[in-house]
Formats: structure tokens, sequence, C-alpha cells
């Protein structure tokens, strides 16, 4: 948890494919066969032959903040750049940060991509790779990997593939499977809820802030930040 005192609760989630509600462990096991249920029945009600193919599920949290997770259905054929994209779109992007992926002891940057910032001058002395390759390439079932947005106020994230299975896909779509609901965190000064953040005291763990106590906040309103469903909660200009 970083050092950071917050007052949680373990955060349940909610299915997209069924709309069940389940908690953070049961969900990986309840994917696991309600994406096979629901693969087979497209096949066979769709009347166009739907395109199916090997998908990969992978379950991505804060590497910190566990209370935040999101389950993905990755085609195999999507590169890592479209997982890149699909996170900085769902739960990441504040203003164009640089993000990168270590998979193995292999570090894949958002720099290093084909016509990338810097082009082709640029040197890159990190040795990265691009993240211009397949998911094929890197990933295989129960992998650990790791994600991180921005080399600043970094936001780091755990992956890991569940499984691979035949199913569904559009083009290289990545599918949002579920999504944890937002955790409950208090007001660091009363026991309501807290709505706001402040972007200078998070890092000392009261940062947080409801509405009323928020006004009087000594930091003053330019430093606050909305309470998001993100593990990039309070950080940087992320306001979800
Ligand atoms: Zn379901
Ligand atoms: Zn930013
Ligand atoms: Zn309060
Ligand atoms: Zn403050």
């Amino acid at each position: 948890m970083s050092g950071q005192k917050k007052e949680r609760l373990e955060s349940n989630g909610v299915c997209n494919l069924c709309g069940g509600a389940f908690g953070k462990k049961v969900m990986t096991k309840h994917l696991t066969s309600c994406v096979k249920e629901k693969a087979n029945a497209g096949i066979s009600s769709s009347k166009q032959k739907p395109k199916s193919g090997k998908l990969f599920h992978i379950v991505v949290e804060g590497r910190y903040q566990p209370e935040y997770w999101i389950h993905i259905a990755a085609p195999a054929r999507a590169k890592l750049k479209d997982v890149d994209s699909f996170l900085r779109y769902t739960w990441l992007e504040c203003c164009g940060h640089l993000s990168l992926f270590t998979i193995d002891g292999v570090t894949y940057s958002s720099e290093s991509s084909a016509g990338g910032f810097f082009g082709q001058d640029f040197e890159n002395d990190m040795d990265d790779e691009s993240m211009d390759i397949a998911l094929n390439n890197v990933l295989v079932p129960k992998i650990k990997f790791y994600y991180e947005y921005d080399f600043g106020t970094t936001t780091e994230l755990a992956l890991k593939v569940i499984s691979e299975y035949e199913g569904i896909m559009k083009g290289k779509d990545i599918q949002l499977l579920a999504r944890n609901e937002p955790p409950i965190i208090m007001c660091n000064s009363c026991p309501k809820s807290a709505t706001q953040v402040c972007t200078n005291c998070i890092y000392d763990g009261d940062g947080w802030l409801c509405d009323e106590c928020a006004l009087e906040h000594k930091c003053g309103e330019e430093m606050l930040l909305p309470v998001v469903n993100s593990p990039r909660v309070g950080m940087c200009a992320y306001c979800g």
C-alpha cells in the first residue's frame, strides 16, 4: 500500500458479459466460464459468422492499489501498443506521458514505437523494445508482467494472463470483461466519504476530502482532483 493509510473496503466488481456482481477473487473464476459460455452463445445465435480466434484473458490491477482492477480479453494478434492505448483510455491518460511494459525482464516502451515522439534520430539509451509487437510473441498463460504510466508521478500496474481461449473478436479490439466498483474512501477529517483528493497531501495519506472539508482545505481548490475509480486517482491531472 506504499505506506498510505487509507480506509478502504475490499472492492467487488461487475461482469460486463452477464451483469453479475462478484468479489475480486471469485470474478477470475467466474469469467473463465462466463467468457466461454458467451462465446459459444454468440457463435450459435448470430446469423453472420463472427470471427473467432485466440484471445488472452488478462487481469490488470494497481500494483500497490489492488482494489482497482479490470479484466480484459485481448486478441493474441493485438499488439502491446493496443493494450497501452486501452489502459490509457480506460484508466490512466492525463497528458500523454510515456509508458512502459516489463515482460520477462524485457522493457517495451511507448517511445521506441515506430513513428514515436523522437523519430529515428532519437538515441534510445534504455535499450527498450518497441510496443509494436503482437501479444502472441510475448505472452503465455500464467505469465505476470508490469506496466508503468508516466515516469514522474508514476502509476504502476501488475498484469497476469489468466488463460488463453478461443472466442469471438472484433479485429484487434480489446474488450473490457469486468471492472471493480468504486472503492469507498473516507474523508480524512470527518466520517463522510471522500469526493476530492488533494494532489499535494495524497503522498502523506491525508489528501482525501468530502465536499465540505474540501472547501476548507489548506492547499486551495486548484490542488484538488475528483475521486475517480482508477489507480491513477489523485495523480498529475487525472480526472477520469
Ligand atoms: Zn459473467
Ligand atoms: Zn499528466
Ligand atoms: Zn469531510
Ligand atoms: Zn492539501
